[in-house]
């Protein structure tokens, strides 16, 4: 046997750093394997292409995981063989090399796994782990092989794999009639939801459940309908076919019952009809055959040969949930894209966005992964009833008032590890030394955050679901910290989880371990005195083991006991029957008390493993403790207020501030008030120049909206929000890009979603509606659009902002002014020392129309060369006149340079001077509707 010591240049040029799977020997025996221990192994010269054991194993995987690129154990690489190799070299940037006789193939490190893993399947691969499941030391020729895990998009659970703040769910759906059935589940926290979709509303839905794979039915030729397969790409999810029959009924019942270990359904609310029932049972198959859980795919194991094939179990799945459909305001991707919730929609980050005000806020950002992601849970699905809300902001409140308790539960959720997602890894078999640890710590605050809560009000739930959940976890958590150290190792390799003490057996390995020198010691000098040989020396050498020595000229005295062992120049080394006895035990010790070590690990995550479903309800309340602290410490840091919460049609705000931008702005934002429904009109058209704030004024009242329905409380002076079904938002199109729509395409298909489904109850905000085609065009779609918004037939007459530059629009205000309310944002002129006219934005919303667009300003503002702005003046006041049938002339042609320029006003037109001496506000219509006859009068007579 070839040992590690010896380098590999004494094997030739041909020497290689991995297996070559050809060679005349299969790599997997004992010999190959060990001297792979250092990740190196020896070139086995080939003998041409041939099948070896191992790849005809290779092949069968393959055949049974159709779809699958295949990561291949070998020794200490996950190989890949063929067009896999191809492929995902050519994706995530491997080497690509060839086995003998030229099939390529690559490979990566078994302790980069994940990381190549998280490429892959980033890059869209679905990948089946294959992993030797016998020492190959056991194995009589090759050694056995099984899939043990199927990575694909919808099932990560790795800590390296998936980002903590955001949750990846495996979706199926299926068409049921006009809408869809869809089953979702986190199989990184066991949350497992069904519910029913609107055919609009699938795409809103996989983006809401961050579907990251969606499991579709599918027949014959394999392909995934065409309108699925659009909202799951628009949604950002992989899609997957699986044969039909997955979804049928019957077969589902039977999976789901065999998942959660009963007869029925019923209690689950799955009745034996229910549409639901398909998609849930297609996906719970679907994870059973992918992580494992169900019969393992093994090859090479032979009669009486065993194999450790890692338990791995869905038993942290919870049971099927349907969400209540009233339980929820609704808010659709595109609002919670455009209000920009989740992430900006220039950058697409947290920072900037309304989540970013809670998540990167310091000491009142979330202390624990679980809170994070619930805060994001929170406003991206904010409550529906005002029972809820008021719950929350119960608590929240509670926590502003009682500094103490605000203290101590922060202090316990600090330091708190992601305890859903490790409870998870325990039922999947995929836990860590450092996981459990992490686990152990997070359970062991359980009685203290039941001493924190104890006698607090608002959180009297809490308190109780924690006291239920902590007599099981306690004991768990105790056995954990008193068996562990406190800093373990990534793996158990080299052992160095439990503690000292805690185990005989492991203890006297270690000790053996240890002590190897000064038991030596101690035997050298027994036997010395023993025998009478002061010249007795003990040794050690890697090649010959241990020793005693005596110089050749005392080598005659030697006992019958001293066996010899090599002869030196000057020296004789022997060995005893003590000597040998210790050396074995020795040379054992460190294989013992790594694999005691590693049973008493296992024995801990099967205790760990019953409680699974404690521990993910544990995580569960820490979620909800951490998002409402957050809440409160974000409220008590800004001077946030609880909204009011109405059954009317009213949202009435004082002083309200746009969350982000108050705090980008430090101080200099200014706040505005609103008012629609209740004793003012349901819809306010806004009008202003570009830049003046109209865009952040609807969307400030859509974001305190949304965030009064999540319980927290919102940057005003006072607030009374409506309990609002749904919130619409109509504002930019920077979307259309990358759906291939047309920006007014895009603009119109928003708006008639919003026209259909909008409600008394809803609250609507359009930002620039006709922007995208022609100007009466616009104009006139516009108006209809707002006629139809405050046509309680048409649209039950929502609470809507609508922001606009048809300054046309505000004589709509004057006709129903019970339903239409006219603002504007305050806009201060002056002319500068240059003699410009220039303005000054206030950003003050006020009750009115504006009078003029300031459109060339803002271009001046924004550095357009001052021969265009120019310009623009000119033609505007030309085309102004025009448009109003003053002057039929087309506007005058550039002028030269030696004629009159830029700010000499044309030769006036008596109507228009006759125009500008109106005072309108002191007219009725019908006299404004004469003068106009009279004006229209003189300049067609000109
Ligand atoms: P509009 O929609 O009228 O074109 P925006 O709403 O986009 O204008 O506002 C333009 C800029 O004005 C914002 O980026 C912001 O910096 C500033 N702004 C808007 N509203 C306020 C406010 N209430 N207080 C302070 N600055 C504001």
């Amino acid at each position: 046997m070839r040992g590690l010591d010896e380098p590999l240049t004494q094997l030739g040029p041909g020497a290689l750093t991995r297996h070559d799977p050809t060679g005349p020997f299969d790599v997997d025996r004992p010999e190959a394997t060990t001297a792979a221990g250092n990740g190196l192994t020896l070139q086995i010269v080939a003998g041409g292409p041939k099948l070896t054991p191992a790849i005809r194993q290779h092949r069968a995987f393959k055949e049974r995981f159709p779809g699958c690129v295949l990561f291949f154990r070998m020794g200490d690489f996950y190989e890949l063989f063929g067009e896999d190799a191809e492929r995902v070299s050519a994706a995530i940037g491997l080497t690509l090399t060839a086995r003998g006789g030229g099939e390529p193939m690559a490979g990566v490190p078994h302790q980069r796994l994940d990381h190549y893993l998280g490429l892959a399947v980033e890059a869209g691969f679905r990948v089946a782990v294959c992993d030797q499941v016998q020492d190959p030391k056991d194995a009589k020729g090759v050694v056995a092989r099984a899939v043990t895990r199927v990575v694909t998009p919808g099932t990560l659970t790795e800590e390296t794999l998936l980002p903590e703040d955001t949750s990846r769910t495996l979706g199926a759906v299926r068409a049921q009639g006009e809408s869809f059935a869809l089953a979702s589940i986190d199989l990184s926290t066991g949350r497992f939801l069904v519910e029913s979709v609107d055919r609009g509303s699938v795409h809103d839905a996989l983006q809401r459940l961050a579907v990251g794979e969606l499991l579709v039915g599918v027949d014959g030729d394999g392909a995934i309908p065409d309108e699925i397969g659009a909202c799951a790409g628009a949604a950002g999810a992989a899609t997957t076919g699986v044969p039909s029959w997955h979804f049928d009924p019957d077969e589902a019942r039977r999976v789901l019952c065999e998942q959660f270990g009963v007869s029925r359904l019923d209690a689950f609310g799955l009745t034996d009809d229910d549409p639901m029932l398909g998609p849930a049972g297609a996906a719970v198959r679907y994870l059973r055959e992918t992580q494992g859980a169900g019969e393992a795919a093994v090859e090479g194991l032979r009669e009486g040969e065993f194999a450790e094939i890692p338990r791995s179990t869905l038993d942290h799945l919870l049971p099927p949930k349907r969400p209540a459909a009233t339980q929820r305001c609704a808010v659709d991707t595109t609002s919670l894209r455009a209000l920009e919730v989740e992430r900006t929609i220039r950058s697409a980050e947290t920072r900037g966005s309304l989540l970013g005000v809670f998540l990167h806020a310091g000491a009142a950002s979330p202390r624990t992964a679980m809170g994070r992601r619930r805060v994001r849970e929170w406003l991206c699905a904010p409550l529906g009833t005002i029972e809820a809300i008021e719950r929350r902001q119960h608590a929240v409140r509670q926590l502003i008032d009682d500094e103490a308790l605000d203290t101590h539960l922060g202090e316990q959720l600090d330091g708190v590890q992601d305890a859903a997602r490790i409870a998870a890894r325990v039922a999947l078999g995929r836990c860590s030394p450092r996981d459990l640890v992490a686990l152990g710590v997070s359970l062991s605050r359980c009685d203290a955050l039941l001493t924190v809560l104890e006698g607090a009000e608002a959180f009297v739930g809490h308190h109780a679901r924690l006291a239920e959940i902590q007599r099981t976890v306690a004991p768990l958590a105790q056995r954990v910290i008193e068996q562990c150290v406190d800093e373990p190792p990534a793996h158990l390799r080299e052992g160095g989880l439990i503690r000292d003490g805690v185990d005989e057996a492991l203890d006297e390995a270690r000790t053996l371990m240890r002590d190897a020198g000064a038991w030596l010691a101690a035997y050298q000098q027994k036997a010395s005195e023993q025998y009478d040989l002061p010249g007795l020396k003990a040794g050690f050498n890697k090649v010959f083991g241990y020793y005693l020595e005596l110089p050749s000229g005392q080598a005659a005295r030697a006992p019958t006991e001293f066996i010899r062992k090599q002869t030196l120049k000057n020296a004789e080394r022997y060995i005893t029957p003590d000597l040998k006895d210790f050396e074995d035990r020795a040379l054992n010790a460190e294989g013992t008390a790594v694999s005691r070590e590693r049973e008493l690990f296992e024995e801990l995550l099967s205790e760990a493993h019953a409680e699974v479903r404690s521990i993910i309800a544990y995580a569960d309340v820490l979620g909800d403790l951490d998002a409402l602290l957050c809440f409160a410490r974000k409220a008590r840091a800004r001077a946030w207020v609880a909204p009011e919460l109405s059954e009317d049609r009213v949202t009435r705000i004082v002083a309200g501030r746009h969350p982000v931008l108050d705090e980008l702005l430090e101080g200099s934002f200014v706040p505005n008030d609103t008012g629609l429904g209740g004793d003012a009109p349901p819809l306010a058209l806004i009008t202003g120049p570009n830049m003046a704030g109209k865009s952040t004024y609807i969307r400030q009242v859509a974001l305190l909206t949304l965030l009064t329905h999540t319980g927290s409380f919102v940057p005003a002076e006072s607030a009374v929000v409506g309990l609002t079904d749904r919130i619409f938002t109509r504002v930019g199109a920077d979307d259309a890009l990358h759906r291939g729509q047309s920006t007014f395409m895009v603009e119109m298909t928003e708006t008639a979603h919003i026209l259909h489904h909008a409600t008394e109850r809803s609250l609507v905000i359009l930002d620039e509606i006709g922007r995208g085609t022609s100007t009466l065009d616009g104009l006139s779609l516009a108006w209809a659009i707002c006629e139809s918004l405050i046509d309680p037939e048409a649209t039950g007459s929502p609470r809507a902002l609508f922001a606009t530059h048809y300054h046309e629009l505000t004589t709509i205000a004057e006709t129903s002014p019970e339903r239409v309310g006219n603002l504007h944002v305050e806009v201060r002129e002056w002319t500068s020392a240059s003699g410009d006219p220039e303005i000054v934005f206030v950003h003050r919303i006020s009750p009115g129309r504006a009078d003029q667009s300031y459109g060339v300003h803002v271009a001046r503002l924004a550095g357009i060369p001052s021969g265009v702005t120019t310009r623009a003046s000119e033609l505007l006041t030309e085309l102004s006149v025009e448009q109003r049938g003053v002057s039929p002339t087309p506007p005058t042609p550039r002028p030269a340079p030696s004629e009159p320029t830029l700010f000499d006003t044309p030769a006036p037109h008596p109507a228009v001077d006759a125009l500008k001496e109106i005072k309108l506000e002191s007219m009725t219509p019908l006299e404004a509707f004469d003068r106009l006859r009279d004006l229209h009068k003189l300049a067609s007579n000109d």
